[in-house]
């Protein structure tokens, strides 16, 4: 962290010298390349109770296959770097999505000074943040116990480490974690292999990987998964390694060690490249340095997962270890994100930015379902049983109407047609839990299936996604009307009565008692009062069962307003959610968790925009920093992230699938994107920490006065102006014919 303090010192003085000498208009913009603002230490302030991001800082390279990262906690304790530690007991390759997953292929390496010691307790030392340089592209630790600098930098599934030693008898450990095993092959090179995991792996599971060293070594006695080797060294030495591993094979991992041929200054050099070709897809300029550090960060994160677990085998050849049946297979494969959380916003952001990054993703998705018969809802790096919904079909359906192309969309549509109709046989929540009765019904029975309102509005929006999917594929009428008319099942769930969904049985009754505060139960990580507006697909039809605009927002307007009142009955106890959401001071606003996260934006929809944007630069203001306690809740392998990404930019995907982005409130004064159809240029020379509302925008230098704006009109390079102000516009996008796309009105 003092790094970046004294560039913010640098960075005042620039401003301050700025001020005095040029006009005020004078905005700052990228002075430093848009890495060097990313902060990876953004959330790992996480606890099991209370969680800031539960993150840890991974180095690695976009969408890598490996991540790397200092490792504070025991082997195989999620929460794997926590700021507030004080020890650092290995540097470790890890896979690991979220703390609530865990990890799986994980091994570490440590230099020692103090005695052939190994064990993971003995060997670990105290360290400062001080002595620390996190960044995406190179991490680097003063080891204070071993006096030992280790530096490291990663490719997609290598690393090459630097070691500077002091003067004396030195080691170097390599732990494999329980089960795996670890030898020294010749003096340079240790080879070996981890079986860590926590499910979602075929059985014989291993990730393979290879230590070659510059230095040679002589083996000294240590357990089975541990490798201890020992030299000499005088004081400023520096050991290398080149690292590298694979999921199919020790030879496979030898030829991965290519990736790692330059010095480790060009392979950092070139990480670095990567991160600034990513993250400078987005140009902002802004005066507020903080907020550059907040979106860069988060973009960061937005490019992490889904990971590429594929590599090149030695006929050149794209291939990937499968995890559903343990054999290699072609092409693509992608893992380590849940889509409950990520269909959100996250693989939105891809399919508008990374469109190339989204047709490989889609070509994984159809070897997914080659390999198991099955979608993944959740991937880590197989099936694991977590969370609800179908929500894949919002991923495929809103990357082949967003354009993406390149890939067997008509095996994908085999496969989300199959996955509405029937459950994984093994992991409850691939396919679609209680779908024969819903099939029937048009909801989840509640005394039959737990979450069963959230597992019905999200099936419901799932089934629109098919609808949409299969018209633009050409589908019949005949084959495509069950999910037409599905996706109104929605209103199944509505409780009239409270004017809020709500569990119901079989018989047709809705449950009783029913606490709208009443976490879990009929929802899933939520109340009533969060899950209410997952109708993303049809806002306009919620309003209309709820009584029209009025009765809507004052619906709305009670989420923020009422005290953060909680009943946890379901779950025994406050979970860390929970607590999450009382923490934020608004109200039962629940922004630390994902059901919630489009909500902000639906006064678009009910004739009070300016609530939205009120709203969204609060939370934007307030729930987002770029320190360690900077995340409200999970991050949640990019879908925190890219609502920051998208709400700074000035809009949302609130109906992945629809073509539209809801408009909000831009952040800066000026944001450039990027895109392979040309420039998207945002400008809101007005804005401020005063002047958030939205006064007029034009489009192309034509008045729009929508709430929304095209998915299209974007993909094809545009200006977007704001004319902002400090004051709420009681007119501007109040018009029905202004409103955001609603199957209602359709
Ligand atoms: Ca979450």
């Amino acid at each position: 962290m003092s790094t970046l303090r004294t560039k913010l010192t640098a960075f005042s003085l620039t401003l301050l010298a700025l001020a005095s000498c040029c006009p005020k208009e004078t905005s700052s913009f990228l002075s430093q390349d848009p890495v060097d603002y990313v902060n990876t230490m953004t959330g790992t302030m996480s606890t099991y109770s209370l969680s800031t991001g539960n993150t840890y800082p991974a180095v690695a390279v976009p969408w890598g296959a490996n991540f790397w990262t200092p490792q504070t906690g025991r082997n195989g304790d999620g929460w794997t770097y926590r700021y507030d530690a004080t020890h650092i007991r290995g540097l470790k390759q890890t896979h690991q999505p979220s703390p609530w997953i865990n990890d799986y292929g994980a091994f570490s390496i440590m230099p020692v000074t103090t005695g052939p010691v190994y064990n993971e307790h003995q060997r670990q030392s105290w360290f400062s943040h001080k002595g620390e340089k996190a960044t995406p592209y190179y991490y680097s630790v003063y080891l204070a116990d071993h006096d030992v600098t280790a530096e490291l930098t990663p490719t997609a599934h290598a690393a090459a480490f630097r070691l500077t030693y002091p003067e004396g008898q030195s080691y170097l450990v390599v732990d494999a974690f329980g089960g795996g095993h670890v030898e020294l092959k010749d003096a340079n090179t240790l080879v070996g292999y981890t079986v860590h995991n926590h499910g979602g792996v075929a059985d014989g599971f291993k990730n393979f990987f290879i230590v070659r060293s510059d230095t040679p070594f002589e083996a000294c006695p240590a357990e089975d998964n541990v490798a201890l080797v020992g030299f000499k060294t005088v004081r400023g030495q520096q050991v290398h390694l080149k690292v590298a591993s694979s999921f199919i094979s020790p030879e496979q991992a030898v030829l991965n060690l290519n990736e790692v041929t330059g010095s480790f200054d060009e392979i950092k050099s070139d990480a670095r490249k990567a991160w600034n070709e990513a993250l400078g897809r987005v140009k902002v300029e802004d005066e507020n340095i903080d907020h550059l550090r907040t979106f860069y960060s988060c973009l960061y994160r937005s490019v992490l997962f889904p990971r590429d677990l594929s590599e090149i085998n030695a006929e050149g050849e794209r291939v990937h270890y499968s995890p559903h049946n343990g054999k290699v297979e072609k092409g693509y494969f992608f893992t380590d994100t849940g889509f409950w959380d990520t269909f959100r916003s996250l693989f939105p952001l891809m399919n508008l930015i990374y469109p190339e990054m989204s047709a490989k993703v889609q070509e994984g998705l159809v070897n997914d379902f080659l390999e198991s018969g099955f979608l993944p809802e959740w991937a880590s790096p197989g099936h694991r049983g977590c969370m609800v919904g179908n929500n894949s079909a919002s991923v495929v359906a809103d990357a082949y109407l967003s354009g993406i192309r390149g890939y067997d969309i008509e095996k994908l549509w085999e496969a989300v047609i199959h996955g509405a109709h029937a459950q994984h046989p093994h992991v409850y929540s691939s396919g679609r839990e209680g779908w024969e009765q819903y099939d029937v019904l048009g909801y989840v029975p509640c005394d039959e299936f737990n979450e069963s309102a959230a597992r019905t509005l999200e099936y419901a929006y799932d089934d629109w996604c098919i609808w949409q999917l299969g018209k633009a594929l050409g589908k019949s009428e005949e084959e495509l009307a069950p999910y037409a008319k599905a996706a109104l099942n929605y209103v199944n769930v509505y409780d009239s009565e409270y004017g809020l969904m709500n569990g119901r049985l079989a018989d047709g009754s809705f449950a009783r008692p029913f606490s709208p505060l009443k976490w879990g139960g009929h929802f899933t990580e939520g109340n009533s009062l969060h899950y209410t507006w997952s109708v993303f697909h049809d806002i306009q039809g919620l309003i209309t069962l709820m009584g029209g605009d009025d009765a809507f927002n004052a619906q709305m307007d009670t989420v923020f307003a009422m005290p953060p009142k909680y009943d946890d009955s379901y779950y025994g106890g406050p979970i860390h959610e929970i607590i999450e959401m009382t923490v934020m001071g608004m109200g039962n606003y629940a922004h630390g968790n994902q059901p919630i996260q489009h909500m902000l934006y639906l006064y678009n929809w009910s004739g009070q925009p300016w609530k939205s944007q009120a709203r969204i630069r609060e939370v934007m203001e307030k729930f987002y920093t770029p320190w360690a306690d900077g995340y409200c809740g999970d991050e949640d392998n990019g879908q925190t992230s890219a609502w920051y990404v998208f709400s700074a930019m000035g809009f949302y995907p609130v109906c992945p699938g629809s073509g539209q982005y809801a408009i909000g409130t831009p952040l800066f004064k000026k944001v450039t994107l990027s895109l392979p159809g040309g420039d998207v240029v945002i400008d809101a020379p007005a804005n401020s920490a005063e002047s958030y509302y939205v006064k007029g925008l034009k489009v192309n230098g034509k008045p729009w006065s929508h709430n929304y704006l095209l998915q299209s009109d974007l993909q094809k390079g545009a200006t977007l102006r704001f004319d902002m102000s400090g004051t709420p516009d009681a007119v501007r996008g109040t018009r029905p014919e202004d409103r955001p796309y609603s199957m209602s009105n359709q």
